[in-house]
């Protein structure tokens, strides 16, 4: 396979997945960890590598080393794999995306911003999520008419604090995450519920129109939850790991065990959740968003745009959700192409670049 985003949270996961089912690793891309880069190099013997910038080439224990964002769209149209993982971090993993689909390979797709900037032109059938929340409703499928499809969240690192304090939330803070530990961005998208917002979006481009929810479980052991229209509901209990949906995505057979079971009774007892616009204010755009999905590419691009000025500590922290809202209803036009995605991101960007909200 072809693995992209190798250093990351998904990216070693999905290695050490690889390894349990004898996979070969045909090319790694990785961005800045080139130390880490470098020890899955000597573990897995890729054929080629590449890295995010070319000062660091050099640095890399391989005879085959390219750079940058093209690049990445090179190995993949050159390479013989028929699978390409995608773990890449934000808008950065789309083209590579749609690169992979173009040239006939299936894609194991954690990048979910690829989904939400532009599922209304992504054939979701040659599409594997790597995603939880998207596994458990999988699971639950059946033949029998369905109500609605609820995921869980788990809250992220401020659903116990004091709204006033959220104000004054700092970087580091978000970092706190109750249950899963994942990459930075994911992370800050969990405090503001905006991760959840993607996944309802990732869940109607892949199992199309119907009523789709969200609900807070604190402790992350059910994942989804199917409502059937004569009454019933299921849930999907799985402990909190990524290998069960990465090794679905890679192996598809799921007929060994990847996970110890979840053990109710040392659990105890489970505690759900309503999931509030006062704590999560980009809540209040879900119902619209749900029916307009394809602008989840101004969300998607407002919210990174966001992050970055959180980041360097332009904007606080709840001034993320009011600059995505902002963003929403100033950029109204669906996008009608591939091309029409890349020059909203673009535009949404510069916008939010100047304005200060
Ligand atoms: P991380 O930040 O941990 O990893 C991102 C990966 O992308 C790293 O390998 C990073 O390299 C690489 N990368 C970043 N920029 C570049 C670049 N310019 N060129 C090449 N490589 C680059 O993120 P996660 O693994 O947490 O998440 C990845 C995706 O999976 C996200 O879309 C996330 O929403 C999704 N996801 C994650 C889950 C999780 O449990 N973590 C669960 C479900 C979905 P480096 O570190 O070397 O700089």
């Amino acid at each position: 396979m072809i693995l992209l985003g190798s250093t990351g949270s998904i990216g070693v996961n999905t290695l050490e997945v690889a390894k349990k089912f004898n996979l070969g690793v045909e090319v790694l891309v990785a961005g800045n960890n080139i130390e880490l880069l470098n020890k899955q190099i000597k573990e897995h013997n890729p054929k080629r590598v590449v890295v995010a910038n070319k000062e660091d080439t050099n640095r890399v224990n391989h005879s085959s080393v390219l750079y940058g964002q093209e690049a990445i769209l090179r190995v993949i149209e050159e390479s013989n794999s028929k699978l390409v993982v995608n773990a890449l971090v934000g808008f950065l993993g789309l083209r590579p995306t749609l690169s992979a689909l173009k040239y006939g390979k299936k894609v194991a797709l954690a990048n979910k911003e690829s989904l939400v900037a532009c599922g209304a032109f992504i054939d979701t059938n040659k599409i594997q999520p790597i995603d939880s929340e998207h596994f458990g409703l999988w699971y639950l499928m059946q033949n029998r008419p369905i109500e609605k499809m609820i995921i869980t969240a788990s809250g992220g690192a401020f659903r116990d604090w004091e709204i006033d304090k959220l104000k004054g939330a700092t970087l580091a803070d978000t970092q706190k995450h109750p249950n899963w530990s994942m990459g930075q961005k994911i992370t800050i998208d969990s405090a503001t519920m905006m991760n959840k917002m993607f996944e309802l979006l990732e869940a109607r481009w892949l199992f199309g129109e119907g009523r789709y929810d969200a609900i807070i479980e604190t402790k992350s052991l059910i994942h989804a939850l199917i409502d059937f229209k004569d009454g019933s509901t299921t849930a999907h209990f799985a402990n909190a790991s990524m290998q069960l949906p990465i090794a679905f995505a890679l192996d598809g057979k799921m007929q060994e065990n990847i996970l110890p079971h979840v053990d109710l009774l040392k659990i105890g007892s489970l505690e759900f959740r309503e999931i509030t616009t006062e704590r999560y204010p980009i809540w209040s755009i879900k119902e619209e968003l749900l029916k307009n999905p394809s602008l989840g590419v101004v969300v998607n691009a407002a919210n990174e745009a966001a992050i970055e000025k959180f980041i360097s500590k332009e904007i606080g922290f709840m001034d993320i959700a009011k600059t995505v809202i902002h963003a929403y209803e100033k950029f109204d036009t669906p996008p009608k192409s591939i091309d029409d995605i890349f020059m909203i991101d673009n535009e949404v960007r510069s916008y939010l670049k100047n304005e200060h909200i």
